[in-house]
């Protein structure tokens, strides 16, 4: 009896030490978060609602953050690489210059997801996010409808993230037809290095000037550029006249759309792309098969996708952050 046991248990342990790699644990697993910048404000909560997430699934995180540094994410991934983490969750600073570090992930028998901005040309083993194109596509429609013909900036995302360019495609599928029909004016576009508030800021500064201030929309691809937008517009006694776009519910947008300085801002249910992420490496890490909903080239092959719908935010919606318990009714509306 005794032996029988004995021998089950050495046979257990000889079938997991074989069936998983060298430094995969199927029951806790370890995941190395490395996020591209803990400045703006929704990574914080990403990481907060991941951590929460993973634990409760038994496994252990390990986050750094790049600080928006292109060489510093390489040597924080390089470091969770070292330490045999079974899996890495990257939201990529540079989505173009992983292809190496991911080889070299991969090699050692580490899962790699890429978190709500897709690596390009890299063999990553799934991807997250929220619908990029469907966001794009939010933004200009609210705008549109509050400003349907005008003179419109395009405040673009940072040119190193692959999200910049998809929301840009969403934005001019609604706008491109008022383009053509000659309802609308792009009167500039610009892409803003590292999302930077304040590099928006001085942007639409420029823009006011070199178009004497006719400038009746900006499509800000976030809440941070907006909030950049927004006083160069105030400077100029023009918040809240136009419309401008945001995403990601920052608290302070979200006030914006209350106040009416901003049009729109885009609801990402963050703590369901955060647990949502967890679940997919804690899956990987043990050679399940996780459920994916489609399928995106990132220039070396077709990823398997989980993409999540978003929501957008106006001001006759704005209960709805408050309903779903992304901020609570003082934080928005101060006290009532
Ligand atoms: C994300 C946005 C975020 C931006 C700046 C994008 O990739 O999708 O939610 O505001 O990066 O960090």
């Amino acid at each position: 009896m005794r032996l029988t046991i004995l021998m089950a248990g050495a046979i257990a342990a000889l079938t997991s030490a074989t069936a998983l790699p060298a430094q995969a644990s199927s029951t806790a697993p370890v995941i190395g978060f490395s996020i591209d910048d803990l400045r703006v404000e929704r990574w914080t909560r990403d990481r907060d609602y991941f951590v929460a997430a993973a634990e409760k699934m038994g496994a252990t995180v390990n986050v750094q953050s790049a600080d928006a540094n292109e060489e510093k994410q390489v040597r924080q991934i390089e470091n969770l690489i070292a330490k045999k983490v079974d899996a890495i969750v990257i939201v990529p600073f540079n989505s173009k210059v992983l292809t190496t570090t991911v080889a070299e992930a991969k090699k050692s028998g580490i899962k790699v997801i890429s978190y709500d901005r897709l690596i390009l040309n890299a063999d990553i083993d799934a991807y997250i996010s929220f619908d990029n194109v469907r966001v794009g596509q939010m933004q200009a429609e609210a705008v549109v409808k509050t400003v349907p013909k005008g003179n419109y900036f395009l405040l673009g995302g940072a040119p190193t993230d692959n999200n910049a360019k998809l929301l840009r495609a969403g934005q001019l599928k609604v706008i491109q037809p008022l383009v053509d029909k000659g309802d609308i004016k792009i009167v500039g576009e610009q892409w803003v290095p590292e999302w930077s508030p304040t590099n928006a800021m001085s942007i639409i500064e420029n823009a006011l000037t070199a178009n004497q201030n006719k400038i009746d929309a900006v499509i800000a691809s976030n809440d941070g550029t907006a909030g950049g937008a927004i006083p160069a517009l105030a400077a100029q006694h023009l918040a809240g006249k136009g419309a401008v776009s945001g995403q990601d519910c920052e608290l302070a947008a979200v006030k914006r759309v209350v106040d009416g300085t901003q049009t729109v801002t885009v609801y990402k249910p963050l703590k369901l792309i955060a647990s949502e992420a967890a679940k997919l490496a804690v899956e990987l890490v043990k050679g399940e098969k996780p459920a994916f909903n489609t399928k995106l080239n990132n220039d070396l092959k077709e990823v398997d996708t989980v993409l999540l719908t978003p929501t957008n935010i106006t001001k006759d919606n704005v209960n709805l952050v408050v309903e779903d318990g992304f901020f609570t009714k003082e934080q928005v509306f101060g006290k009532q």
